[in-house]
């Protein structure tokens, strides 16, 4: 069984983490850990990003972040027993996270869920929503007891 587990350093995808070591058996899983570092929108008119300064070193600190988040993600994995990885892509986690699934084979994606409902998922949109909606595997959202 290969299980995609997409996070993005908030409590949702920790819980999702949680979800794997409680209910996957580790000597029959891999589990790769993945987080896509989501590019500032261009400022009107700019041609090249390689050349804005700001920007390189902003995605910079972003990917280390990112890289940081999954490897630790990994690592409480393999303590469990797992056989885990973990990588960083750039671009619209939506996309990613299905490309990845699809190169990988996942068996199974974990997401977690923000739970945004009306306005607040109208503007943001839900990564969980559209991998479950657009994926060719499994899907297991992770939600949270609402409060
Ligand atoms: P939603 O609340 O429907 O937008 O889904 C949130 C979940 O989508 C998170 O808990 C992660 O599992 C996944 N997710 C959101 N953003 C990213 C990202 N940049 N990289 C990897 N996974 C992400």
């Amino acid at each position: 069984m290969k299980i995609l587990l997409a996070i993005d350093d908030s409590k949702f995808s920790e819980a999702a983490t949680n979800a794997i070591l409680t209910f996957a058996k580790p000597k029959e899983t891999e589990v790769r850990a993945i987080h896509v570092v989501e590019p500032p929108a261009p400022p009107i008119g700019a041609q090249d990003w390689g050349q804005i300064p700001i920007y390189v070193e902003i995605l910079k600190e972003e990917r280390a972040r990112a890289n940081d988040v999954v490897r630790r993600t990994a690592e409480t994995l393999r303590a469990a027993g797992f056989n885990a990885s973990f990588t960083v892509a750039d671009g619209s986690p939506k996309t990613e996270i299905l490309q990845e699934a699809s190169n990988w084979r996942a068996d199974l994606i974990v997401v977690g869920s923000h739970g945004r409902r009306g306005l607040d998922k109208f503007l943001l949109g839900s990564v969980s929503e559209a991998v479950a909606r657009h994926a060719r595997c499994s899907v297991l959202i992770v939600r949270l007891p609402a409060n």
